[in-house]
Formats: structure tokens, C-alpha cells, sequence
């Protein structure tokens, strides 16, 4: 008896590990941006997506075309997701075989000597998740009560060519009728068939950074200085949304940005804000689309008692919650600012981040005061800048060679986080200290004037903004750092 007993114990945990293992998040390998070369020779002209989800079996079927303008080169790479597998593919009408780049999810199209290059990839399947990112940053799926894809993912194939200043994007995406879908640019039409719907849209813009969203949504529409913000949650989290005003901080965080950097980039197209699954922790914003996890307005409805009946805030022991949460939907709008507007071309310490967090920084102090502002903001950013400048692996160097590689990556990843969101956003509370308020903020809002719709590098801004000298100037990252005196108290 005990021995079958075993023998079934056995079977069970085989069979036990088996599923478990078939349950196992579908992942690859993401590249590193350092590994993209991009061929300046060819350059991305439009692209037309079609798309069309099934929900019920978790893929996806895409028919893309894309436009090119060759000067000269003979192939194009485009990055993939292995997920999704090639069914046919045409340059310039006719089928043609590609090589795929062992180990690597690039193939390699070769294209004729003319200067027009149209080519049309049908692919389908499942999107595979980055190994390392699931969770923090999970690029894709598509579920029955949700879809998310963002451009990391390479759901849409991403030719690794130059970009045109404008690129001319449109199609559509089908998915079933239930659902509601956040497109790119503008929606153009909404058409019913069978049992789904196909959102149209067209958008020029200046990447192929375009994402998928969707769920059973629930839409506002703000209105602020003659644009339209589309805000989409679900109907369970109405209660919280209205309670806690997340509408009128939008309002009042957009109102803000264009008051203190400028004009939102277009008034053609909507800024879209959705809430998505916890899958996505935190947010995102690529193009007229931003994203934030449901977290942030899914709270304990012990929260109300933060506002008074007037919206003020009344009690303070919940309110670093609060702050982080309206935060985290002020950095991604500040991104439309820093990002879409304006390309900052990343330069560690300098990227969009820090010109994000201090900008989401700005809106919360104005609303909740300095103590508030310091104490989530300031001090948290100064705490983790100094664990950091002040770990041992980090101060000695030469240590390293000892480590496991995949520790040195993390830590490298870290200390690179540190140094665009928190140590960039200390410099420039440092430099309003000592620019004053006005002074600064009218610099900056000449500096986004001068780039909109350009791009814009640290050596710009430092020039700009008269910065020869100071806390900005200095590129070398920890030594750096000088503490901001009176803004750094801990309660
Ligand atoms: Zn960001």
C-alpha cells in the first residue's frame, strides 16, 4: 500500500511540475538598446497596421505594410517578437524569403536599389514577454477582459532604420465588442462586425512607438484650454475616481504643465489616459498615450477621509499615498511635456525622467504643500542617492570582478535609475533654489518653445538655460550631489 502510495505521490508531482512548467510566463530575451544599430541610410516613411485580436486564445493576426525611402542600402533589419511567426512577406509586391539572425529575433529583408520600398509582413501567434521584465515591466498580452502591448514588446515587427520627421500611421485594430480599445493618434471610425469591432485610427507622428490597449472601460472626457483628455477606467473603480477627484487633478495637472512648460504638443490629437492591469506595475506614456496600473485608483475606501467635503485635503496620515498615486499619473502626463513633445535625447544622468519627476514634483507641491512634497519626493530621492553612492560595491569599483554578472547588471541598472529619476530632479530643485522659481521655470518654458517637436540634448539645455556652472553642469554623478538645505527634513 505505501509503495503505490508513493508510486501515485510520484505521479502526481510529475504531472504537478509539468503544468507548472507549461504555466510558466511565455518570455525571450529583449534587446538592449546598445545592441540596436540603426542603418541611417533607409528611413521609415509610414506604416499601416491591421490587426485583429482573439481574445479567446490570447493572439494575435497583424498585416502590416511599411514605407521606406532607400538611399542606397541593400537589406533591412527589423526586430521581432518570437512569438509571432512570418506567414508571408512581400517587397514591393513579390514574395520574398528572409534570414533570421541566429539567436536573435532580427531578420535580415533584402531590398532592391530603388528608392521606394514597400514591404507587407503577415505574422500571428502569441507575444512573448521580455525573460527579466515580467512584472516590473511587462511588455504585452492579450486576455479576454484586457488587452496591453506596448511597443518594447515588438509586437508591431520594428524596422531598425531611420525614422522621418513625420511618419504617416494608420489602420486598425478589431477586438471583440465588449471591449473598449485605446488607439494611437485619433480615432477615425468605429465599425461593428460580427460580434466585434474594428477601431480605426490615423496619426502622424514622429516614432513608431505605438501600443494596444484595451478592458471593459469607462470613459470621461476632460476638457482643458480647448483640448480634449480621454480618460478611461473601469465602472468598478467609478466610486474611487469620483470620491477622490482623479478627473479634476488631470484637469488640474494638465492645466498646470501648460501653464509652467507650455502648450500640449498638439490639438489634433487627445491626450488618452487608461488605467490597466496590475500586471503593468506603475505607468507608461509613449506618443498620445499614457497608461497607469489599476493600484493607483483601486484603494481602501479608508481613504476618503483624506478630502474634506470642499476637496482639501483633511487628514494627513494617508496622504503620502495619495500624493504617490496622483504622482505617478503626473509623471506620465509630464512625459507628453518631455517625451512627445519634446525628445530628450537620453544622455545618463540627463533623460526624460528627471525633467518628468521634477515636473510631477512641481504639481504636487503645489497642491499639498511643501511637507507633503519633501517628505515623498526630496527625501526619499536624496535617501536612495546616498545608499547608493554609499554602497560598497559602488564606491570600490575594482570589487566588482568578483561579483556574479547578473548582480553587477542589476546593480548597474539601479544606479542608472537613481541617476535619471532622483539625482536629475535634485539638481533641478537645486538650481530653482538658486534661480529662483520664476527665473527657472521661464527658462525651461524657452527651452521647450525652441524644441517642440525637435530634439533636444543635455548640452542644449545647459546652454539655454545659461547653466555653465552649478549643480547641473556637473556630468560626474554621486560626488556630485550637494544637499538641498531646509527641503530634506524627515518627519
Ligand atoms: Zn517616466
Amino acid at each position: 500500500m505505501k509503495s503505490k502510495g508513493l508510486v501515485v505521490l510520484t505521479i502526481l508531482v510529475i504531472l504537478g511540475s509539468g503544468f507548472t512548467y507549461a504555466k510558466e510566463p511565455y518570455t525571450m530575451e529583449l534587446m538592449d538598446d546598445l545592441d540596436i544599430s540603426i542603418d541611417e541610410n533607409i528611413y521609415l516613411d509610414g506604416i499601416y497596421p491591421e490587426i485583429k485580436f482573439d481574445t479567446e486564445n490570447g493572439v494575435m493576426d497583424a498585416h502590416i505594410s511599411y514605407d521606406f525611402v532607400n538611399n542606397g542600402s541593400n537589406k533591412i533589419n527589423f526586430n521581432t517578437n518570437d512569438g509571432l511567426k512570418i506567414k508571408s512577406l512581400k517587397v514591393n509586391g513579390k514574395d520574398l524569403a528572409y534570414q533570421k539572425n541566429k539567436n536573435k529575433s532580427v531578420i535580415e529583408v533584402s531590398i532592391p536599389d530603388v528608392e521606394k520600398i514597400n514591404i507587407e509582413i503577415i505574422y500571428s501567434g502569441k507575444v512573448k514577454c521580455d525573460k527579466d521584465g515580467v512584472g516590473g515591466s511587462m511588455p504585452g498580452y492579450i486576455s479576454r477582459e484586457s488587452i496591453y502591448l506596448l511597443e518594447v514588446s515588438n509586437w508591431i515587427f520594428r524596422p531598425l532604420v531611420a525614422e522621418a520627421d513625420m511618419i504617416d500611421i494608420c489602420g486598425h485594430y478589431i477586438a471583440p465588442d465588449y471591449l473598449t480599445m485605446v488607439v494611437p493618434g485619433k480615432l477615425v471610425d468605429v465599425e461593428t462586425i460580427d460580434g466585434n469591432k474594428k477601431w480605426i485610427f490615423e496619426y502622424s507622428s514622429h516614432t513608431v512607438d505605438i501600443g494596444a490597449f484595451a478592458a471593459r472601460y469607462e470613459k470621461t472626457q476632460i476638457e482643458v484650454n480647448n483640448m480634449t483628455i480621454e480618460f478611461y477606467y473601469t465602472p468598478k473603480h467609478k466610486e474611487y475616481v469620483d470620491n477622490m477627484k482623479i478627473a479634476e487633478h488631470i484637469k488640474g495637472i494638465m492645466e498646470y504643465y501648460v501653464q509652467n512648460i507650455g502648450e500640449y504638443y498638439s490639438n489634433e490629437y487627445p491626450l488618452k489616459i487608461a488605467e490597466v492591469s496590475i500586471y503593468k506595475r506603475g505607468g507608461h506614456s509613449s506618443e498620445n498615450v499614457i497608461t497607469f496600473s489599476e493600484n493607483t485608483i483601486n484603494r481602501d475606501i479608508s481613504m476618503y477621509s483624506i478630502l474634506n467635503k470642499n476637496g482639501d485635503i483633511e487628514d494627513l496620515w494617508k496622504v503620502d499615498i495619495y500624493a504617490d498615486d496622483l504622482n505617478l499619473i503626473a509623471h506620465e502626463m509630464a512625459h507628453q511635456w518631455w517625451g512627445t513633445g519634446v525628445n530628450v535625447i537620453k544622455d545618463t544622468p540627463w533623460s526624460s525622467e528627471g525633467l518628468a519627476n521634477y515636473f510631477s514634483y512641481k504639481y504636487i507641491q503645489k497642491e499639498f504643500g511643501d511637507m507633503v512634497s519633501s517628505n515623498v519626493f526630496l527625501g526619499a530621492w536624496k535617501r536612495r542617492v546616498d545608499e547608493l553612492k554609499n554602497y560598497y560595491y559602488i564606491k570600490n569599483d575594482d570589487m566588482k570582478e568578483k561579483l556574479n554578472e547578473k548582480f553587477i547588471k542589476s546593480l548597474e541598472m539601479e544606479k542608472r535609475k537613481a541617476e535619471l529619476y532622483y539625482l536629475m530632479p535634485l539638481k533641478f530643485v537645486k538650481e530653482e533654489e538658486i534661480q529662483g522659481e520664476k527665473v527657472f521655470l521661464e527658462g525651461i518654458q524657452g527651452v521647450y518653445r525652441r524644441h517642440l517637436l525637435k530634439d533636444l540634448t543635455y548640452d542644449d539645455f545647459l546652454q539655454e538655460m545659461n547653466l555653465t556652472k552649478g549643480p547641473l553642469k556637473l556630468k560626474s554623478l554621486f560626488p556630485g550631489l550637494v544637499a538641498v538645505p531646509g527641503k530634506l527634513k524627515v518627519l
